[in-house]
């Protein structure tokens, strides 16, 4: 992509009311458009952000056999008024009425048209579990929408469902998201911890809010440091196997959201030397709520007896445009943003700081051409700005590497590179780049 193609509206001061550096910095970056309080537009180079951890979120549910559904936005009351929640669920929900004057919803989540779709289709123990989930876009009316995306009020989640013959059963589909999820989010290029979280009335110690330390972040969360230890999942794991060992490993570390915190127990479990006690943001959550829906909407199967029994169901939340700020939370410095290779917007960045010179334009032509032909992804600068401008909005938009062509590259035959992570800076020789850059 050629910036002079490219809709990309930096701004050169964080606007005024923006309070952390991830919102400042999409904004400044040309990411996000503000449409009203917590509804934002998103611009080509956010969309490119969240579409590949989309994907990212997409390609691991599929890895651990889960399936993908599409629900709508819209949904009908009647739903909400079996389970119980259309009451509960108070003002965070908007409301709509149709022109025949039947109650609708806006979703803020899908537990009940999920719900739904099974009990009209399934019967028999013998297609159980069923793995289903999507990802779609949500409204919570929030009392307090803040930092930009991170607590919008419409958001794009991916949500998933089990529905398991029994408690057992249910908790081996439980694992399988526990597991996913960490994998996820190293994926991501982020180190989630799974926190214990409160489970109200269900009881048990299926929930587990999945947070990444961040000063910025609204959750408080206490727990053993040694969890930052364990290994990551194994890129090849294999979902059918048995994968308690797994979240036990993560279990029996202690680390809990504050709605479950308790000091003595904390005190009593953690040696010193271990405690932390820090801020969190909640990128994931996770939660099984046994026959809480299945009861009340008669989400039934026949199990092996014959005998009709209600389904065990779990949900599984993932919070994909919170990710968006939640990377740049835990990966930025004073310049700007500093992309995971995993979820850059765009893989290299070419400078061309003589846009006026024939033969630096030759050159810059020929790399940006070669590099797009072998599928990477590449923004070539070459608009007509100071040098000073063009290095402050490469650094801004955060890609991991920049290709800088300047004077030298036409007397010498060179071109930087610069590691936006680090940055360090090195030659090297035009006729190398392409094989450089692949080999990375
Ligand atoms: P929070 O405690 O942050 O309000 P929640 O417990 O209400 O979140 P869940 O219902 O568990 O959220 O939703 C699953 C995921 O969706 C959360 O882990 C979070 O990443 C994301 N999410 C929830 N609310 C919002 C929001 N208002 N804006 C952006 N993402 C959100
Ligand atoms: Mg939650």
């Amino acid at each position: 992509m050629k910036l002079t193609d490219y809709f990309l509206p930096v701004l050169k001061e964080s606007p005024a009311d923006a309070e952390i550096a991830s919102h400042k910095l999409m904004l400044r970056a040309g990411m996000l458009s503000q449409s009203s309080s917590g509804i934002y537009s998103w611009l080509p180079l956010g969309l490119r952000v969240l579409k590949k951890i989309e994907n990212i979120v997409r390609e691991e549910q599929d890895a651990a056999g889960v399936n993908e559904i599409l629900m709508p936005t819209i949904q009908p009351a009647d739903i909400w008024k079996e389970s119980g929640r259309y009451d509960d669920y108070g003002k965070e929900m908007l409301r709509i009425k149709d022109r025949q004057g039947r109650e609708m919803l806006f979703g803020p989540t899908n537990e009940e048209q999920v719900t739904d779709i099974f009990r009209r289709t399934v019967r028999s123990y013998k297609e159980l579990p069923s793995l289903l989930y999507h990802i779609q876009w949500k409204f919570r009316d929030e009392l307090r929408p803040r930092f930009g995306i991170m607590r919008g009020r419409e958001f794009l989640m991916k949500d998933a469902y089990s529905f398991d013959l029994d408690k057992e059963s249910s908790r081996a589909s439980y694992n399988k998201f526990f597991v996913s999820y960490l994998k996820t989010f190293e994926r991501l290029g982020l180190k989630a911890i799974p926190m214990a979280a409160d489970t109200g009335p269900i009881g048990g110690d299926m929930s587990h809010e999945f947070v990444i330390i961040s000063d910025t972040g609204e959750s408080d969360i206490y727990f053993d440091n040694r969890i930052l230890n364990l290994t990551n999942i194994d890129e090849n794991i294999q979902y059918n196997s048995d994968l308690s060992t797994i979240v036990e490993s993560y279990q029996d570390l202690y680390s809990v959201a504050d709605d479950k915190f308790s000091e003595d127990d904390f005190n009593l479990k953690v040696p010193e030397e271990f405690r932390k006690h820090t801020k969190g943001i909640e990128v994931g959550h996770i939660f099984n709520f046994a026959t809480k829906y299945s009861e009340p909407m008669k989400a039934n199967v026949l199990n092996s007896n014959g005998k009709t029994v209600p389904v065990h169901m779990g949900s599984y939340g993932i919070g994909i445009s919170r990710l968006v700020g939640a990377i740049i939370e835990s990966s930025h410095d004073e310049n700007g943003i500093i992309w995971p290779n995993s979820v850059t917007p765009f893989d290299i960045g070419l400078i061309n700081l003589k846009i006026k010179d024939f033969d630096a334009v030759k050159i810059c032509e020929k790399i940006y051409l070669e590099l797009k032909d072998t599928g990477i992804d590449i923004l070539y600068d070459n608009k007509d700005d100071s040098p000073g401008a063009k290095f402050s909005r490469m650094d801004l938009i955060g890609l991991p590497i920049q290709i800088i062509c300047g004077k030298n590259s036409v007397k010498d035959g060179t071109v930087e590179i610069k590691y936006r992570n680090s940055g360090d800076v090195k030659l090297i020789n035009i006729s190398d780049v392409v094989n450089f850059i692949k080999n990375k």
